[in-house]
């Protein structure tokens, strides 16, 4: 089931669209039917659950588990950095001044430089998380005060609606910001990635140059929560 699933969304996604398999919730014989099938980058949102994963799969598949990539997509408290920061070779949701700042402290310490996407609000949700675009453009104003953060572009999550017009009033917004930031800012050369689309609306982000989409349940199934 999750191969096929993988097959039927591989034979729609161009080939220079990352897919990231969200796998949250679920457990590592259902990533590793996601592995077998070819799928070696993994979306994880909670920090426990993302360091007992990689752990587990080194305990139990050291091969596989040194071809993995991991990508962290959930709201990251600066508390729990070093749960994620050490797996993590993109963090898609940095939603905050505050945690951009202890993300780089991090890096500081630790000698390395992280490569984040800055998370956009873009739903009609007020609980939805991320930057309004003032806030986005002052930050990367000021990237290079960051210097173990690298800005690789950014990530957002469209108002959850069966509107598909809301949907791509939001994608078309957030695809809009990134071209402006990309022409305001050339010399932040790595921030080419627009990371919009899940399982019901990953089709529609392809309208709007989404270079990764981050699929669930279209992969796995219903999570168990
Ligand atoms: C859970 C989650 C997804 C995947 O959602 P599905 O609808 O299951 O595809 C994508 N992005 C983020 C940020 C998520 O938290």
């Amino acid at each position: 089931m999750i191969k096929q699933n993988l097959l039927d969304i591989h034979k729609e996604l161009p080939p220079d669209v990352k897919l990231v398999a969200v796998s949250k919730f679920h457990p590592m014989e259902a990533m590793l039917e996601a592995v077998e099938a070819g799928q070696l980058c993994f979306g994880e949102n909670r920090p426990q659950e993302l360091q007992k994963k990689v752990h587990d799969f080194h305990e139990a598949y050291p091969e596989i588990a040194g071809r993995l990539e991991w990508h962290f997509i959930g709201h990251l408290q600066t508390n729990k950095l070093k749960l994620v920061l050490p797996y993590a070779s993109l963090v898609q949701s940095i939603d905050s001044l505050h945690l951009l700042q202890a993300v780089d402290s991090w890096g500081k310490a630790e000698g390395r430089t992280v490569n984040i996407l800055m998370e956009m609000h873009i739903g009609a949700e007020q609980t939805k998380q991320g930057f309004v675009e003032e806030e986005a453009l002052d930050i990367l104003f000021n990237a290079s005060k960051y210097r173990n953060i690298r800005f690789c572009g950014l990530m957002g999550m469209a108002t959850h609606t069966d509107s598909e017009e809301d949907i791509r009033a939001d994608f078309s917004r957030i695809s809009s910001f990134h071209s402006y930031c990309r022409d305001l800012f050339p010399e932040l050369c790595d921030f080419r990635e627009l990371s919009i689309g899940m399982s019901d609306d990953w089709r529609i982000a392809l309208d709007y140059g989404a270079t990764m989409v981050r699929i669930g349940t279209a992969i796995f199934g219903p999570r168990q929560y």
